[in-house]
């Protein structure tokens, strides 16, 4: 096996952004535990979130001391097993959650492990992320993928994770209306998953025209390029016109403080709006309108029991996630994917790291 390691780091070296460097090293191949999994790492998408912590060396709380492996959305073939594995075997091509609990807390205990406090997050300061050639995890967030399934496929059930929670926690069901705002990866996955759970009709919204078009392609059956001189009230009526009726649930995609009050606005009274932008710490929303019209506002805290769902989806034909791959890039060339994916000219940008197979 090989014993060099190539993996992309994110080095604190300046106080404006981009704040690091993308440094390719090789890192140690580490042995599995009895509960681990080694995997020989195939392909990683490029999120939001890494280009965040890229250009700021921090989120939120979590800051860039030491340097640290970038990468979290991924999915890799298993080469080892630890000795109490066994649910894998070697040669499996697995998808990687990369959250996962390190305490049996109140919330795993009750299933809500995505808000348990004491995690281990690839990418997320200290914890290194998956942009390796080689990268060990804990073998129960190692999900088999069955051989109909890509490796990219596998790699892209991170974000459809995102938007599979979104919508069960907005409680989206048949024939529910239901507005998205934002056609990043993160909102046109939710329109992927509202299609698929049954809702009649989705509208999106955007800023970009290439976005939206890709939107239409995906199945939008409404796209409205917001305008910049429209009220968040004559936004929202803009939305009842097209839809004969105001949407029953909206998924707020985009974390821009125009978008939350469209949203609100725009959402039947008694509906729902679940909030997976994070944009300012603060925002001034109508939440008077909300409250007296009943429309619930739900928070989004990643995801938590979607894998198997999303690769049931995904292997069944229900959603099809391949058109969202614009880009691949071999890991040697990480930076420039990185500069691709920050430009925001594709929609996902994907890093090869097995240079033997750099196929989807
Ligand atoms: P993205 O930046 O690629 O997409 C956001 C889209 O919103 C862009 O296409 C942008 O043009 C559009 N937009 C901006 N302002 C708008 C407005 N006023 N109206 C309509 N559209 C507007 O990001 P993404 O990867 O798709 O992620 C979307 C959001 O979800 C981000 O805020 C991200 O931080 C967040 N997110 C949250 C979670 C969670 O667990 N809650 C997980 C992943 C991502
Ligand atoms: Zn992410």
């Amino acid at each position: 096996m090989a014993t060099e390691n190539l993996s992309a780091f994110l080095y604190r070296k300046r106080d404006k952004p981009p704040r690091c460097d993308i440094v390719l090293e090789n890192r140690p191949i580490h042995e599995p535990g009895d509960k681990e999994v080694l995997l020989q790492m195939h392909s990683v998408g490029i999120c939001g979130s890494d280009v965040h912590m890229w250009m700021d060396a921090h989120i939120g709380d979590y800051a860039i001391k030491n340097p640290v492996v970038s990468g979290h959305e991924a999915a890799g073939k298993v080469l080892k097993c630890g000795k109490n594995v066994t649910h894998l075997k070697a040669g499996d091509k697995v998808a990687i959650e990369p959250f996962y609990p390190l305490s049996a807390d109140e919330y795993c205990k009750t299933g809500r492990y995505n808000l348990c406090n004491h995690y281990y997050f690839c990418s997320c300061p200290p914890d290194h992320g998956t942009l390796s050639r080689f990268y060990t995890h804990q073998a129960d967030y190692c999900y088999r993928l069955p051989n109909n399934l890509s490796y990219e496929e596998g790699a892209l059930i991170e974000p459809l994770s995102v938007a599979i929670h979104a919508c069960r926690r907005a409680k989206l069901t048949l024939g529910h209306m239901v507005l998205i705002c934002g056609a990043g990866p993160i909102g046109l996955l939710s329109l992927l998953v509202a299609k698929a759970m049954g809702a009649s009709q989705v509208i999106i919204t955007d800023l970009s025209q290439n976005r939206l078009h890709l939107a239409t392609t995906l199945g939008a059956d409404h796209v409205i390029n917001v305008e910049q001189n429209k009220s968040p009230q004559e936004t929202a009526m803009h939305i009842e016109q097209l839809l004969g009726g105001m949407p029953d649930r909206t998924i707020e995609c985009t974390g821009a403080e125009s978008a939350l009050q469209t949203g609100i606005y725009a959402t039947k009274s008694g509906g729902c709006l679940a909030l997976v932008g994070l944009g300012a710490d603060t925002a001034n929303v109508p939440l008077v309108n909300a409250a007296v019209r009943e429309v619930d506002i739900v928070g989004v805290m990643r995801y938590c029991n979607t894998y198997p769902t999303a690769i049931q989806m995904l292997a069944s034909g229900q959603v099809n996630v391949k058109p969202l791959v614009t880009h691949r890039f071999p890991l040697e060339k990480a930076e420039e994917a990185f500069h691709v994916a920050r430009a925001g000219e594709g929609i996902k940008v994907m890093i090869k790291c097995d240079p033997n197979d750099q196929n989807p």
